[in-house]
């Protein structure tokens, strides 16, 4: 290890790897601390029997053509690199029963929409259209302009303190259309009552538009893209390095210390957790709650029985309740689920003959009891609640293994084991990429636009514009 770089990066997820790569690729000197033995933060995979699971991830937005995630493979070059499999039917809804395959595409969306509710024809017309305009405004606003509502107008302004059920409210009434808008309110773990309609609007539009995604093989090969293209343009990865303060020096940051000692560098971007950013780096943190966490039962499975590649199950038309219980009880009669087929699109990840499904249900770090006790008694449970969706599935169980909110946090150091850095409400407080200490940025979840794969790959573009602006070598056009 070199002692002197351009720019060092804290963390190795999808934010940090994203900076890193496309720092390198610009000329400059990058090195990467990432605290785990694998890179990839929550986006990545392990095998176990012969099955190979994803440990987090459902679909990814942003592979459409205007998608961020596809604007960074595009300027890394390397788009190739990567097979994603565009989902098809994007989720299947299974509201008690009543399964409803959800389109990726707004024409398809408006017409199964009134199709449930052709009373409401114009509401779901104006809602669509409503949601497109704040879509298409967001795409080229800078987030911390648009969630911060410095200089917004119109539409923009309009939406920016309100919840995404005050947005329903002004156009439709039927309880299923509206549950078929609401049935990723999970991806930002907050219901339709408290999560910010931007916020929502961004997510649910970023997947009806450009669709949703699986990466073939397993998530890990993004990973593997972007280190090959940090490696490639000369750039490092530190494993097993976790960064244990931020140096400053004449009012800027100059470096990072880690197990072997002080590296230094012209810029550091800090892509890990904010809160533990922050203290390090002596900057102010945001006053906002962690977002939610997750509970996974990892299953292999005989045989091939009928999974949709994702699906969401409900107990009802219901949302909002599916979030009431979820500090007691992951499986309760409200509880939703997540069905996550993995070797539907990517047969290899599971043996001949066999199948790989993931269920996961929304969970809070502080649970009515430890979880490292709980932890089998709930998958017990969680599996009662997937034999609803897909009966006969217990039968089929050859193998099984589970993580808590406490597994997501040991192994990413996210604060709670938040799957979405803070809480996406009406305020979406989050931490700025460009801080008050000079050369040092932010990039992840914890920072604009929010959590999820793309926001993070959008978030690692904006970290690496600003330390390359301070070092000014070369800009990012
Ligand atoms: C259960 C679950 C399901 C999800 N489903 C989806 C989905 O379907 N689609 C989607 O788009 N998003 C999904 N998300 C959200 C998405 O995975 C995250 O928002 C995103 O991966 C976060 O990326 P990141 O780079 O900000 O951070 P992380 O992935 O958390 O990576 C941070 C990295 O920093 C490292 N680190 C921490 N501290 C230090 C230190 N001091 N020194 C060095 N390294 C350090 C960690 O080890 C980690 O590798 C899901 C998340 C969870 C938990």
């Amino acid at each position: 290890m070199k002692r002197n770089y351009d720019i060092a990066v804290i963390g190795a997820g999808i934010g940090g790897l994203t900076a890193g790569a496309l720092m390198a690729s610009k000329g400059y000197s990058v090195a990467v601390f990432e605290a785990g033995h694998v890179p990839g933060g929550y986006c990545t995979s392990f095998r176990r029997h012969g099955f190979m699971f994803d440990s987090c991830l459902d679909a990814i937005s942003g592979w459409g053509e205007d998608g961020w995630l596809r604007r960074v493979f595009r300027k890394l070059d390397i788009e190739e690199k990567i097979e994603m499999v565009r989902l098809d039917p994007l989720r299947v809804d299974n509201f008690a029963g009543d399964k409803v395959n959800v389109p990726g595409s707004i024409p398809e969306l408006m017409n199964l929409l009134c199709g449930i509710a052709p009373g409401e024809k114009d509401g779901i017309l104006n809602l669509l259209d409503t949601m497109e305009e704040i879509y298409r405004i967001a795409m080229s606003t800078p987030p911390e302009i648009l969630y911060g509502h410095y200089g917004t107008r119109g539409i923009i302004w309009k939406y920016r303190e309100k919840t995404y059920k005050e947005l329903l409210d002004e156009f439709i009434a039927n309880p299923k259309a509206r549950a078929v808008m609401c049935d990723r309110c999970a991806f930002l773990g907050l219901p339709p009552s408290k999560v910010s309609a931007l916020a929502m609007t961004v997510m649910f539009m970023a997947y009806s538009s450009g669709g949703g995604y699986r990466i073939k093989g397993g998530a890990r090969n993004l990973t593997d893209a972007l280190v090959k293209a940090l490696f490639g343009n000369g750039g490092e990865l530190h494993l097993n390095t976790p960064v244990s303060d931020v140096m400053i020096e004449d009012g800027k940051a100059c470096g990072v210390a880690v197990p072997g000692g002080k590296i230094l560098a012209k810029a550091v971007i800090a892509a890990a957790d904010a809160a533990a950013m922050c203290r390090m780096a002596g900057t102010d943190s945001v006053a906002n709650k962690a977002s939610i966490s997750f509970y996974m039962v990892y299953l292999g499975l005989r045989g091939a029985p009928e999974i949709p590649d994702s699906m969401g199950y409900y107990p009802g038309y219901d949302i909002e309740s599916t979030f009431a219980d979820v500090a007691m009880d992951v499986a309760s009669p409200n509880a939703s689920l997540e069905i996550i087929n993995y070797s539907g699109l990517s047969p290899a990840m599971a043996p001949g003959g066999h199948t790989s499904v993931m269920l996961m249900s929304k969970a809070e770090y502080s649970y009515s009891r430890p979880w490292n006790e709980c932890r089998d008694y709930e998958a017990e449970k969680v599996l009662s609640l997937a034999e609803k969706a897909i009966p006969g599935i217990t039968e089929s169980v050859v193998f099984r293994e589970t993580a808590t909110p406490l597994t997501l946090e040991k192994y990413t150091g996210n604060l709670r084991g938040a799957a979405f850095g803070w809480e996406q409400n009406v305020s979406n407080a989050r931490i700025s990429s460009r801080t008050r200490l000079p050369g040092l940025f932010f990039a992840g979840h914890w920072t604009y636009p929010g959590g999820g794969i793309e926001s993070v790959a959008a978030s690692g573009l904006a970290a690496a514009e600003g330390a390359a602006a301070v070092i000014n070598k070369e800009a990012f056009n």
